[in-house]
């Protein structure tokens, strides 16, 4: 279904930069931070696979500093060699209920995971971890990152990681248009899982040391966003790689493209995503490749200019 008025394109625009805004945007993380000053932060404590921020994090801050800027912005997966295509193709099913949700995400993830596994191990990161699926759709879910509410798609680096994907709110969107939901449900598993490369590579816990140390909201803000637009650069990295299989392409690459340049900060709201611009900017770099291949190198939004993390 690819057939949409500019008017039915800007209420689906509405609808995502609402709910679908968080889930491109909100790891787990950021719910984490929000916990209460009581509760555990297991993410951090409990991450095997970033002994360079722990460690860092028991030494003076100038030392902290400077290794958890090695790892976000000196880390190894940015030499890493192209991200191959998976060959997946998307599975043609309906994403009208949970088991469609269902059915999707769980072979897309598979996917993601092969494809992605000789780059982290190029990287020197534990490859093989496989994270975790959870198709919800509760309002509320209790993670080990926190309580998360609302139809909201995230990361949590706990163990080998764990991905929470609102069915409800994909098959909603099903329901105005199937294209624009299969290219919701694609980028959105596709971000979750540029979190888990972070994960694995240490920059997601040194990326939030970082932004914990920072002084000022401001830096604070840039620093969250460097990490979310990096988790969409991945994401479509791994898009790009195998659009020629999956295919992305006709209404499928104009729904993806309505997305990624529609999804960011909006007005009224904090600026820790990044604007709808450098958003779509983000986005694109990750896709398209040098030759024919992409390159999770291509995504170290911290060695960026502050306004292309805007
Ligand atoms: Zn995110």
């Amino acid at each position: 279904m690819v057939n949409l008025s500019s008017k039915k394109l800007r209420f689906l625009a509405g609808t995502v930069a609402v709910a679908g805004f968080a889930a491109l945007a909100m790891p787990a993380q950021a719910v984490q931070s929000r916990a209460t000053a009581g509760e555990p932060t297991p993410v951090q404590s409990k991450s095997a696979e970033t002994p360079q921020s722990v460690q860092a994090e028991s030494t003076q801050r100038s030392v902290a500093a400077s290794s958890t800027t090695n790892i976000v912005r000196y880390n190894r997966l940015y030499k890493t060699p192209a991200i191959p295509p998976s060959k997946c193709k998307e599975v043609n099913v309906s994403l009208r209920t949970a088991a469609g949700v269902s059915a999707y995400d769980k072979q897309l993830l598979t996917c993601m995971w092969a494809a992605w596994a000789p780059v982290l191990k190029a990287a020197g990161a534990n490859y093989s971890l496989k994270p975790t699926l959870i198709i919800h759709n509760y309002s509320k879910v209790n993670t080990h990152c926190g309580v998360v509410s609302g139809p909201t798609s995230y990361y949590c680096g706990y163990k080998n990681g764990q991905i929470y994907i609102p069915w409800g709110y994909i098959a909603s969107l099903w329901k105005q248009s199937p294209t624009y939901a299969r290219a919701y449900a694609t980028n959105t598993l596709a971000h979750e899982y540029g979190h888990h490369v972070q994960f694995v590579t240490g920059i997601l816990n040194a990326s939030w040391t970082r932004q914990r140390a920072f002084s000022t909201s401001a830096a604070k803000l840039e620093e969250n966003r460097r990490r979310e637009l990096q988790a969409s650069c991945l994401g479509s990295a791994y898009i790009g790689a195998n659009k020629r299989y999956y295919p992305m392409s006709g209404g499928l690459y104009t729904q993806w493209q309505y997305l990624v340049t529609h999804s960011g900060d909006m007005a009224g709201h904090p600026r820790d995503h990044g604007s709808f611009a450098n958003h779509g900017w983000w986005s694109n770099t990750g896709f398209y490749a040098a030759s024919s291949k992409t390159y999770a190198g291509r995504c170290n939004t911290w060695n960026a200019a502050s306004s292309r993390v805007s």
